[in-house]
């Protein structure tokens, strides 16, 4: 069983704190309520009124035309990719992007070359990227080239709004239009003090989740140029993504767009504390200074691996995922407190002087 804290005393029970994922997340009780209360409709067979109201208000918050309510960010993606590009064609994305490296089984269903060009910290290289938009005499013609904000696998990293505009030029010269996987693009807005259609600006499509930080129970919208999402559309009803009564999750995405963003910042300045304390152990695991909600463990020199560091804090009431053999990755969320976080660093700790011995 996990040890008690005074911490979970208080909580008034054990249970181990959870840095797995922001999807972890649960919907709040305002969301139950306006889930209750939703208008709904049948949105394939003309539309649900909830929504309708959810695609128009996230398309406005982007600064976008149009907006699809879709069961998850990576029918997003694929959607974005679907209705952009022809057969036979290939898609830009940086080399570690999760379009990439966790969705691109969906390229088997597409028949497009999926290209991934070297990044820094989730920022593609521009030269590169140029390079593969010239499709040269023996290249594919390259029909979209993707970004992503905050960059999950480079550990929540937020690359610069003027590096998102140099890319967008770059594509816009050879004519190719520009997707941004922004499944997690609040907390990279939130993270810039920006709007978040100005993060948005630098892309022709663009993807949030709102089941991750924003916890809401389900989905994802995608937004765009009026020509293109309506191909989306009629795309994801080929993908069995049209769903009937969809209001009641929509009901939910629309309280957590409208009045979960701004409190992101607190998952951001409880990853950092994370970082801090981890650090401030002096021992020999180092973590990540986070830009968001994401914390990378580099456990190399501790002598056991991921997997070893996973199982051991589970034993002692911590949830993290192993992130390759030698990383650890915590996410925090809005069922993260201060306490929790205390209680993360007190099982590294334990972890690390247990097996010491
Ligand atoms: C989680 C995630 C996705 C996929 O979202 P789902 O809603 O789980 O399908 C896509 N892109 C990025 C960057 C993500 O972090």
């Amino acid at each position: 069983m996990f040890p008690l804290s005074s911490h979970d005393v208080q909580k008034g029970h054990a249970s181990p704190v959870d840095l797995r994922s922001d999807t972890v997340t649960l919907p709040t009780q305002e969301m139950y309520e306006c889930m209750r209360h939703a208008p709904i409709g049948d949105d394939g067979l003309d539309f649900d009124p909830s929504v309708r109201q959810l695609e128009e208000t996230v398309a406005r918050l982007l600064g976008k035309d149009q907006g699809l309510f879709v069961p998850s960010c990576t029918m997003a993606n694929l959607l974005a990719v679907l209705a952009q590009t022809d057969r036979s064609e290939q898609v830009v994305l940086e080399s570690t992007a999760h379009m990439f490296t966790s969705e691109r089984g969906g390229s088997t269903f597409t028949g497009l070359f999926y290209l991934g060009v070297p990044g820094q910290r989730g920022a593609m290289d521009l030269n590169e990227a140029e390079d593969a938009l010239r499709g040269g005499k023996h290249k594919l013609k390259t029909g979209l080239l993707t970004m992503e904000t905050s960059h999950n696998n480079a550990g929540g990293t937020v690359p610069s709004v003027e590096h998102m505009a140099a890319v967008y030029r770059l594509s816009e010269a050879q004519g190719v239009r520009v997707h941004l996987d922004g499944a997690r693009l609040f907390n990279a807005a939130v993270a810039l003090k920006v709007p978040a259609a100005m993060v948005a600006a630098h892309a022709d499509t663009v993807s949030v989740c709102l089941s991750k930080g924003l916890s809401a129970p389900v989905g994802a919208v995608l937004v765009g140029p009026p020509d293109t999402m309506e191909k989306a559309r009629r795309l994801r009803r080929m993908l069995g993504g049209t769903q009937r009564q969809a209001g009641i999750m929509a009901a939910a995405g629309l309280y957590a767009v409208q009045n979960m963003v701004a409190r992101l910042s607190d998952d951001h300045e409880r990853a950092r504390l994370l970082s801090n304390r981890l650090n401030q152990l002096g021992l020999p695991f180092s973590a990540s200074l986070p830009e968001t909600n994401i914390v990378q463990v580099d456990i190399s020199n501790t002598g056991r691996d991921s997997a070893t560091w996973t199982k051991n804090l589970e034993n002692v009431g911590l949830l993290v995922r192993p992130w390759g053999n030698n990383r650890l990755r915590c996410v925090t969320h809005r069922h993260i407190d201060e306490g929790d976080i205390q209680w993360a660093v007190d099982c590294f700790r334990a972890s690390m002087v247990m097996a010491a011995h």
